[in-house]
């Protein structure tokens, strides 16, 4: 029946096209754009069973905090959109470029994620809000929520390096992409390093404070050992706009020196002021570099969707969110709340830390229902870095937080680093990732 009515209503359209009929004269009313409809439309899902919690954002964050906002409030209908309809995990890509992990470890599926842990996914894109009716608005209709949690992630910001030309801009985000957001990106890094035909590849670590502080030098790592296992005629110039390496500086250095002293040039304050992404020149107001091809990783921001939903403080300089730094709520809005790397406190843009800080605030969520307040209580940060491969070895960071009151800022507390690279430590590294994909789809 349907396929009929749907074949006929098809002929008619295309009979129409052909004749080039204007609505009138087929009787249908002028054409009005879909857009115009959409903020009164509702978005096809099922009704609400209980207080609807929507989560804005399948990352890591976003996904721990669905599966434990139902875990610790079965009553909340929980809704997670997100406009990819597929999760491939930005952590451990260096390694999968480096074919030390299948695609299949980094991919993983929000349907699973969702019937496992009893919510409901809805793959969209969130376009606007309405925090006076407490409603989000996407491309397929809007949602009612009682408390809404957006947690999506960061944008580049290709500004802080001198580049303000749109065509630039473009050339630079698809010829030479940063790979620290999406999947596609990490595919074209993946398939540039592995087919590199030799020359000077270049890599940039940002400035600020830019998601996972130690991937970039890892990722240099993994680019040379590439190199030298396909017999690559390639330079690693790898040039970081801060005066030293990040995070597990003597480690990284000494991996450089050991491991690839032939292959990786690593050069400090590198101040950015131009790039020619067709002449394939990066300039700084002293010298200029020439490359081959590369992968730029720009300073970045939290998501441009917090400044179009008002949300994003302009003053600070990675327009953050403008949340309660403890309980993570919008000032003056205890029923929107911001986490991940969105977020405004320093902690480090890392997946760990998006995923113990999400099931804190799921629980001051719950406690907020409740009328209860929940002592603050800090994310942790784990980051494991590869540095040689087959077999893969790699060190790691444990790292908790304390507010320093008289700094009136978050500084790193009980930090335990291991610079001594080792193949345990390489397996450790991916037992993690594996315990992390189980913590949220799993049930
Ligand atoms: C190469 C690399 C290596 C890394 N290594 C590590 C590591 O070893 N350890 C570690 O802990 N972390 C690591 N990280 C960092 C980690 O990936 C991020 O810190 C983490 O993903 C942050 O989680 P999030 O949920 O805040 O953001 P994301 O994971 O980026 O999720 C944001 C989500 O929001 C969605 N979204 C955005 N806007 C909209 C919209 N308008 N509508 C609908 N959906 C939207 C996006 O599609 C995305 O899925 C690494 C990152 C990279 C790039």
């Amino acid at each position: 029946m349907t396929d009929t009515i749907n074949r006929r209503r098809f002929l008619q359209f295309s009979a129409a096209s052909v004749l080039g009929a204007t609505p009138s004269a087929t009787g249908a009313s002028p054409a009005t754009p879909f857009i115009a409809g959409l903020s009164s439309r509702q978005a096809p899902l099922p009704r609400a069973s209980g207080p609807r919690v929507v989560v804005v954002g399948g990352g890591w964050a976003g996904l721990t905090l669905a599966k434990y906002l139902k875990r610790f409030q079965p009553r909340f209908d929980v809704v997670l959109i997100d406009r990819h309809a597929l999760f491939v995990s930005c952590p451990l890509s260096n390694l999968w470029m480096a074919q030390q992990i299948p695609l299949e470890f980094l991919a993983h599926s929000y349907l699973d994620a969702a019937r496992n842990n009893d919510y409901l996914f809805f793959n969209a894109t969130v376009i606007d809000l309405d925090r006076g009716a407490r409603k989000i608005h996407t491309e397929q209709g809007y949602i009612h929520y009682d408390y809404l949690v957006l947690a999506p992630g960061i944008d580049y910001d290709y500004a802080r390096l001198g580049v303000d030309d749109p065509t630039d801009e473009y050339a630079l985000r698809t010829d030479y992409p940063a790979g620290f957001t999406g999947a596609s990106e990490l595919l074209t890094i993946k398939n540039k390093l592995q087919g590199f035909k030799g020359g000077t590849f270049l890599l940039t670590v940002p400035a600020g404070n830019y998601r996972c502080m130690a991937a970039p030098y890892e990722r240099a790592c993994m680019a040379a050992a590439i190199f030298r296992k396909h017999g690559i005629k390639g330079k690693v110039l790898l040039l970081d706009m801060n005066p030293d390496v990040r995070i597990k500086r003597d480690g990284f250095l000494n991996a450089f020196k050991t491991f690839y002293p032939d292959i990786i040039q690593y050069e400090t304050s590198v101040g950015i002021s131009a790039i020619d992404p067709r002449k394939r020149k990066l300039s700084t107001d002293f010298d200029d570099y020439d490359f081959d091809d590369a992968a730029i990783y720009p300073p970045v921001r939290a998501s441009r969707l917090l400044e179009r939903l008002a949300l994003a403080d302009m003053n600070t300089p990675q327009k953050e969110a403008r949340i309660d730094p403890f309980k993570y709520h919008l000032l003056g809005d205890e029923h929107v709340y911001i986490c991940g790397d969105a977020r405004s406190q320093p902690f480090s843009k890392s997946g760990n830390t998006a995923n113990s800080e999400a099931k804190y605030v799921a629980e001051v969520i719950v406690a907020h229902v409740d009328g209860r307040e929940i002592p603050w209580r800090s994310p942790q940060t784990m980051c494991f870095s590869g540095v040689h491969i087959d077999p893969l070895e790699a060190m790691s960071i444990i790292a908790f937080y304390r507010y320093d009151r008289r700094q009136k800022t978050f500084a790193f507390d009980r930090t335990h680093m291991v610079e001594k690279w080792s193949a345990r430590i390489g397996q450790a590294g991916l037992a993690w990732g594996e315990g992390m994909y189980r913590d949220m789809f799993y049930g």
